[in-house]
């Protein structure tokens, strides 16, 4: 079970030893806001001399694959590569091509376009993949389109009840999919306020649809899987860091990874706790195996 159990040079040294890959959520963990957390690019750095295999799994849908990039480099995190990157967003765009362009089979209901509520990141993401968009190219006002077969919801700011309204509508073909890129339900702000996440647009898509979305992002295990098949990944050899316990430390349990709670982000090592002592087994699954302050107290658990 679950322990909780802080990591610091022995025992970061016990857990790092064997491990021969690390999964690490993005914000909240290597950065806050635009600084990069202190010593994050150095751990970074130093599991890849370590042969260590590092992969980046992010619930943010606003930023395609190649932004996140550049955010890296501009943080100071050198030598990240564009294929260890698994945001919400590049998840999203494999599982509707997967669900949209694969097969025939009955589980893919034909080719068909997908309506986006998200930013332009979002969107760059799923035409790089093959998807057509609703309300993008077709002049003829949709009319000799193949029809709208998915809802996409991502992180929109421009979010309104006309889209709410629209997207109601495609859903009312039960053919329709309603996807969502990630349930997270707020975000903090670099000074300290919170703003609306995707989980609460989609929380209303689904009470004004009537339907339940299939979520990409974590704590489902999709992003997982997609590292599995490229990379063939051990889970028994993996594990996960984070800062949000609902979706981070639950997202390793669902993919039999142990985890590790950091304290710069979203919980607070009162809120795992808590989930400990509580005699209910569903939050025993939000409880991580160790915590540290920082990721930065990693880096005393490798070889020089
Ligand atoms: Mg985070």
């Amino acid at each position: 079970m679950a322990a909780c159990r802080r990591l610091s040079g022995a025992s970061a040294r016990e857990v790092l030893g064997p491990a021969q890959g690390l999964l690490f959520d993005c914000d909240g963990v290597l950065w806050t806001g635009e600084r990069a957390v202190p010593g994050a690019p150095e751990l970074l750095e130093r599991l890849s001399r370590s042969g260590k295999a590092t992969f980046f799994v992010s619930n943010n849908s606003r930023r395609s694959v190649s932004e996140l990039e550049q955010r890296f480099s501009r943080l100071g995190f050198r030598g990240v590569r564009a294929e260890q990157v698994f945001s919400s967003a590049l998840c999203s765009a494999l599982y509707l091509r997967q669900r949209l362009l694969g097969a025939g089979d009955d589980a893919c209901p034909g080719p068909g376009r997908v309506f986006v509520l998200g930013g332009e990141g979002l969107r760059g993401e799923l035409r790089q993949a093959g998807l057509r968009l609703a309300g993008e190219g077709d002049p003829a006002g949709g009319k000799d389109e193949p029809p709208v077969r998915a809802v996409l919801v991502g992180y929109d700011d421009q979010f309104t009840f006309a889209k709410l309204s629209e997207a109601c509508g495609y859903l009312r073909d039960p053919q329709c999919l309603l996807v969502a890129t990630d349930p997270d339900p707020w975000h903090l702000l670099s000074d300290g306020k919170c703003t609306p996440g995707t989980g609460s647009l989609m929380a209303a898509v689904e009470t004004a649809s009537g339907r339940k979305a299939v979520v990409v992002g974590k704590p489902n295990t999709y992003m997982f899987d997609c590292i599995v098949e490229r990379f063939g990944v051990d889970p028994s050899s993996t594990l996960m860091v984070g800062d949000r316990l609902e979706t981070d430390i639950l997202f390793g349990k669902n993919c039999g990874l142990a985890t590790v709670l950091t304290l710069t982000g979203v919980s607070r090592l009162e809120e795992a706790q808590a989930y400990m002592a509580s005699e209910s087994p569903a939050a025993k699954d939000l409880v991580p195996n160790y915590y540290v302050d920082s990721i930065a107290d990693l880096i005393a658990g490798l070889d020089e």
